[in-house]
């Protein structure tokens, strides 16, 4: 499944790159956009209607644990986890935030007046994650909870 995201002019704050990247209108409660961890490609993901959520909080309840009441922390690095086990986009591991593609940086800032095209946006799929056996889905989210913490440590 595709669906059609409008694309805004965005700027990257560290390396003053230019292009282009979808976002989602305000009020869009329940709906991501994962970017290729190079800052190529998206994918489109709504929890709304799709038990993937609930499935990845099981596994990570079993993996590393997941509190009852999650801190704003605990929702960042659930996100990553969520991004990170969807199929590869171009060989890239999804991530919950934007990437500049020419530095990488996520200190990314888009002009939500200027939209420049509509484009199509593929829907995040599972399938892969899905079809692997528990003990294997565990070990992927204990290891995209270590690379979480590593980035957290870097950026601090
Ligand atoms: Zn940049």
């Amino acid at each position: 499944m595709t669906r059609t995201l409008q694309f805004f002019r965005t700027r990257c704050l560290d390396c003053n790159a230019d292009f282009a990247m979808p976002a989602l209108p305000d009020m869009s409660y329940g709906q991501f956009i994962w970017s290729g961890e190079r800052g190529i490609g998206f994918a489109y993901f709504d929890a709304c209607d799709s038990s993937i959520f609930e499935h990845i909080k099981s596994v990570m309840k079993r993996a590393v644990g997941y509190p009852t009441s999650p801190t704003h922390e605990d929702t960042d690095r659930f996100h990553f986890v969520v991004a990170g086990c969807a199929r590869k986009i171009e060989g890239q591991q999804l991530v919950p935030h934007h990437v500049c593609p020419t530095c990488r940086s996520r200190n990314v800032s888009p002009d939500d007046n200027e939209p420049v095209a509509d484009c199509q946006v593929e829907d995040a799929s599972y399938d892969e994650f899905l079809a692997k056996p528990a003990l294997e889905q565990i070990l992927i989210v204990t290891i995209l909870c270590n690379k979480w913490s590593k980035k957290r440590r870097s950026n601090l």
